[in-house]
């Protein structure tokens, strides 16, 4: 019988989402979960001290990595994404964790790796037993540090992570903010994990740092080996794994194709955002961090459409002040130098959870106390958010949005708190722009289908198609599994949208789209044949979408929306908008291009 040769592994490719652009082609580095293997001693009596001084000793060595870590975070993310490491700072000094730590080495007797990780596990245990998304990732957190403890209690100065000589693709289940945040560029040029959505705080700092990064797919770890050649498309939300050599080509020369583009595209950043017909389309850029200006003003954007400023109190180990908030406001206007800005008032609630404020999880909470209703349920909270903008309006073109509001009553009493905030500021003499302008985000069927009514009542809709799709389709935009169900391209979704644009015409209201799909160049044609003429978009898309937008001309655009609105399929509205932009622009149609 010949003898059999162990056969190749097989090529794996593996779809998920993709969070940060940008195709890259490099060996694996699976990052496995804490491997640690803690050491199990029981201690004479005379060493509980020293025992207590090791743990005291490790302590104060992670919380001194965590400053450093911090510190870098700021110089290079700047202040807010910084903020990632004060959590992981207060955890290392919580009376509530650490004194049962101490607690078991005096009475149980055992060795300070034990008691740290058997605190650790407690409180993940709890985090993870309430079963939600939010105490996921606080339990992510407490992991995190667990591990920095554990590294130093048995001597591992360096993790494997910052040991690393050759750049490498990161695979892993789900990585912690600071594993990323900590990640050097030159060596680390792609991420793949099993977890993860848009708006995990992982994705953020990748997005952030600029790694190409696909999140959400399902079982990437176990296919992929140390030193397996992997290819991560963040564009696409495609990974392969072990790529046969007519993938490795392919890909290949779509990352020469996409850098050649990539260049030309930096060449549009300048041209003027206009129509072949020469009408004017705004594009503005949606933020998370001030210093993210930087970013839209050299992809060519006109200002900032969205700033999310429920990122501030994310990262943040405590309630942002007023003066923080008015700091980190104007400091965004300033860098914007006269551009214009619309800040959402605080979108927390759902996925996005504060560190104080998330000791009550509900069973559903995205249908639960999230955004404007958290905000009205927390006044005081939302009341200083408020005076911190009004004052910074004083600065610079600025307006204010109200997220998810489903009812007329909200966008009143939201309206009624920010009249009584103006009238505070004018008894005290505090300057602020006194015309500054209140509109709300398009997020629900309800506010979309009582378009005609809100229109009388605010100066601008900003249509959020990424809770806009999950809420009338009913899948959640942040569940992998689900997908393959979640299109902008919905006929409902168009429905609604053109409703919207269509009310806010007739009230001579603005409106604006500032959904994932504003940066998506698949839907550019059909946004304007739909009448929006302002754009809201992640900065790096800016100038693919004005290089579109300079294809096309106004007719074209509504022939196509008239067209698309008689379909009822979103496959069939997806065909036909790739083709009609494959007319229009055939260069720009390549993988990178989002669907
Ligand atoms: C949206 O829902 O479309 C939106 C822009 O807001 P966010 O993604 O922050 O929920
Ligand atoms: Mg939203």
């Amino acid at each position: 019988m010949p003898h059999s040769q162990p056969q190749p592994k097989p090529m794996q490719t593996v779809k998920g989402i993709p969070v940060s652009p940008g195709i890259v082609i490099a060996r694996a580095f699976v990052l496995g979960e804490a491997e640690t293997h803690v050491p199990h001693r029981e201690i004479e009596e005379r060493e509980i001290e020293t025992e207590l001084a090791r743990l005291d000793g490790a302590l104060r060595d992670a919380s001194a990595d965590l400053v450093l870590l911090r510190d870098r975070t700021e110089q290079q993310l700047g202040r807010e994404a910084a903020k990632i490491f004060g959590f992981h700072l207060g955890l290392a000094q919580d009376p509530s964790l650490l004194g049962p730590m101490r607690e078991r080495i005096r009475r149980d007797r055992v060795n300070a790796e034990v008691a740290v990780a058997d605190s650790f596990k407690k409180v993940t245990d709890q985090f993870k037993a309430i079963g939600n998304e939010v105490f996921r990732q606080k339990a992510n957190d407490v992991l995190d540090l667990e591990r920095r403890v554990l590294g130093k209690l048995m001597g591992e100065n360096e993790s494997r992570l910052s040991a690393l000589t050759e750049p490498v693709i990161i695979i892993a289940h789900e990585l912690t903010p600071s594993q990323t945040a900590g990640m050097d560029r030159k060596k680390i040029l792609g991420i793949a994990t099993d977890l993860g959505g848009r708006t995990s705080h992982t994705s953020i700092v990748a997005r952030a740092i600029e790694i190409p990064c696909v999140v959400g797919c399902q079982r990437v770890m176990q296919r992929a080996e140390d030193g397996d050649l992997v290819i991560v498309d963040g564009d696409t939300g495609v990974v392969v794994v072990r790529p046969d050599e007519r993938t490795l080509e392919e890909y290949r020369s779509q990352q020469d194709r996409f850098s050649n583009y990539r260049a030309i595209l930096r060449e549009t950043a300048r041209l003027e955002t206009v129509t072949k017909d020469g009408t004017r389309i705004k594009l503005l850029g949606n933020i998370e961090f001030p210093h993210e200006v930087e970013n839209v003003l050299a992809n060519g954007g006109d200002g900032v459409g969205l700033y999310r400023t429920e990122f501030l109190y994310l990262t943040n180990d405590h309630e942002p002040s007023e003066d923080e908030q008015y700091q980190a406001y104007r400091h965004t206007l300033e860098l914007l130098a006269g551009r214009p800005c619309t800040i959402r008032t605080l979108d927390l609630g759902a996925d996005k959870y504060t560190q104080q404020r998330a000791h009550e999880p509900e069973r559903n909470p995205f249908l639960g106390l999230r955004s404007i209703r958290y905000c009205l349920a927390h006044r005081e909270m939302f009341k200083t958010q408020l005076r911190a903008i009004l004052r910074a309006s004083a600065h610079g073109p600025l307006k204010v949005m109200f997220p998810l509001v489903s009812t007329l009553m909200e966008l009143r009493q939201a309206k009624m708190i920010m009249n009584d905030v103006c009238e505070e500021l004018e008894e005290e003499g505090i300057a602020f722009d006194r015309g500054i302008q209140t509109g709300i985000m398009i997020e629900v069927p309800s506010a979309a289908l009582l378009s005609r009514a809100f229109a009388q009542e605010c100066s601008f809709f900003s249509i959020g198609t990424n809770d806009l799709i999950q809420y009338t389709l009913a899948v959640d935009r942040g569940n992998e599994r689900v997908a393959n169900l979640y299109t902008g391209a919905s006929p409902a979704v168009l429905y609604l949208v053109k409703q919207v644009v269509r009310s806010a015409r007739r009230a001579g209201i603005d409106v604006s789209l500032c959904g994932e799909i504003a940066g998506e160049a698949i839907y550019t044609m059909l946004l304007i044949g739909l009448g929006l003429r302002t754009l809201s978009l992640v900065p790096s898309q800016i100038p693919l979408i004005k290089r579109v937008i300079r294809s096309v001309d106004i007719p074209h655009c509504e022939e196509l929306a008239r067209r698309v609105g008689s379909f009822d399929s979103d496959r069939q509205v997806l065909t036909t908008l790739r083709d009609e932009l494959r007319k229009v622009d055939p260069d720009s149609f390549g993988g990178w291009i989002a669907e």
